[in-house]
This record gives C-alpha cells, sequence and structure tokens, in this order.
C-alpha cells in the first residue's frame, strides 16, 4: 500500500504534519530530551532522521508530541503507541498508531473495514 499522497494529521490540532516523503513530530524521552524526529511516510520503512542525532535504547518508550499544539499524541486506547490521522481525501480519515517502544516496528492503520497491520 503506497500512502505518499496521503496527508498524516494531528488528532487535536489538525495540523498536517507531513510533506512528500517525511513526517515530522517532536520526541521527549524521560530524561527531559526533546528532540524532532523525521519519520519515512511510506509503510513499513522505519528509517528517520533524528536531530539531534540520538541513540533509543531497545525498548525505550518515546513520547511523541504534535509539534503545532504541542499535544502527547499517545493513543487512547493504546498507550504504548501514538496516534495520528491520515486523511485519504473524500473528508474521510483513518486512524493510524505507531509503537512507541523503540526497536518496535509496529503499525496499524484502523479503518471501517477493520485493522490493517503493517511491520518492518
Ligand atoms: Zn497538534
Amino acid at each position: 500500500m503506497e500512502l505518499k499522497n496521503f496527508s498524516f494529521s494531528c488528532p487535536f490540532c489538525n495540523q498536517i504534519l507531513n510533506n512528500n516523503e517525511e513526517i515530522e513530530l517532536v520526541t521527549r524521552r524521560d530524561s527531559g530530551a526533546e528532540g524532532r524526529i523525521f519519520m519515512s511516510v511510506t509503510f513499513g520503512n522505519y528509517t528517520y532522521r533524528h536531530i539531534p542525532e540520538t541513540e533509543f535504547e531497545l525498548k525505550e518508550i518515546v513520547d511523541f508530541v504534535c509539534p503545532n499544539c504541542m499535544e502527547d499524541l499517545k493513543a487512547p486506547n493504546h498507550p504504548n503507541f501514538a496516534l495520528l490521522n491520515m486523511d485519504v481525501g473524500n473528508e474521510i480519515s483513518f486512524e493510524v498508531i505507531f509503537s512507541r517502544e523503540s526497536g518496535k516496528r509496529k503499525t496499524y492503520v484502523i479503518t471501517e473495514d477493520g485493522i490493517e497491520t503493517y511491520q518492518g
């Protein structure tokens, strides 16, 4: 599934958070350290850039924060995941949740037909 042409937006302020290639979010660690992460919009591609360059610990749970409204994007029903809206056109949007745990490569798209899983 090629998702490049879709928009990913904040569920709180509806700000679109991606360009053609990357989704930009703020990261926050338990230590209080903050950074910016740029994740590929291609599902199954788990490469990312992080500024500043950071090695996350394996299994570390990272907070993802909207760079526009600074709300924590933690998924209400799935605390170890972060939630974004994916707008697919015609005023239809799906929820996308992805793992907040470093090294755990799981993304789910929740559609009216059920849940599609992506993992890399
Ligand atoms: Zn926001």
